[in-house]
């Protein structure tokens, strides 16, 4: 089973860590001012996307990052 990311977008503040952590799954909506995980979809307000396990430790040290705790890893 691939991990799984859970973005909760809406307390995103723009301030870029998982973006420069975790290039490859993460991108910078600069219009929005948030973060956007590239290829997941949302479910009830959370945005939820499957990353491949090479990016595993890339993105644990984005979500540790994260200032507002909102990046949450499953399946790891
Ligand atoms: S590290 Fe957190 S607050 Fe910063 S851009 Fe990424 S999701 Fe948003």
């Amino acid at each position: 089973m691939k991990p799984k990311i859970v973005h909760k977008r809406k307390d995103c503040i723009g301030c870029n860590s998982c973006v420069l952590l975790a290039p490859q799954t993460w991108q910078m909506d600069t219009k929005e001012g948030k973060s956007r995980l590239i290829g997941s979809k949302e479910k009830r307000g959370l945005f939820v996307g499957e990353i491949f396990p090479i990016d595993l430790e890339a993105n644990k040290k984005a979500a540790k990052a994260c200032p507002m705790h909102i990046i949450k890893i499953e399946n790891a």
